[in-house]
Formats: C-alpha cells, structure tokens, sequence
C-alpha cells in the first residue's frame, strides 16, 4: 500500500482499496473535520490539530556557546485546551551561523 495514511485504523473491509474508496474515506474524513495531512499530530486530550511553537536555539558544545543557531520546535501546543506536548530534534532545521 504506497498511499497507507498512519491516522486511519485499516479495517479489513478496505484492504482491497481503490482511488474511488480512497476519495470516499478522504470525504468522510472532511465531513469528520479530521486533518489528515496535519504533520504535527493531534491533541491526546480533545483531538484537536496541534501547532508548534518555534524557537532559535543555541549550539552549545562543552559549555561554549558556537555562534551557531539553528530553527526547532520547541514545543506543539493544543490550540482549543492548551495542553503541551513535548517534542524530540526532529523538526530542527541545520544549524547556521548567526
Ligand atoms: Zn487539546
């Protein structure tokens, strides 16, 4: 399955799927106010789409700041009740010279 979508729970019935149950789900999932290419993910307490919060961040090595400063996330936050959810460097961008 080249088009699998993480968000969607596979149910048997669909395993054999065409482009025309692809546009049906797609539908549905509109109708749903499901996002399904939000890429931050969803809130684990009222399912609403997360935003990031971003922040330049310092390269420090062995206690020295480099200069060096590079964009990341450093945090997603639920816009409808506010709860945090910690990220990992995966959305830092390459570190750059100031
Ligand atoms: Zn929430």
């Amino acid at each position: 399955m080249s088009d699998y979508n993480p968000w969607y729970d596979p149910a048997e019935e669909i395993k054999e799927q065409t482009e025309h149950e692809n546009a049906r789900i797609k539908a549905h999932m509109k109708l749903m106010h499901i996002n399904d290419d939000n890429k931050y993910g969803r809130c684990g307490g009222c399912g609403a789409d997360l935003e990031p919060v971003w922040c330049e961040e310092k390269e420090w090595i062995n206690g020295t700041y480099t200069g060096r400063v590079r964009s990341n996330v450093n945090y997603l936050i639920c816009p409808v009740c506010l709860k945090k959810e910690c990220v990992d460097d995966s959305f830092a961008g390459p570190w750059r010279n100031k």
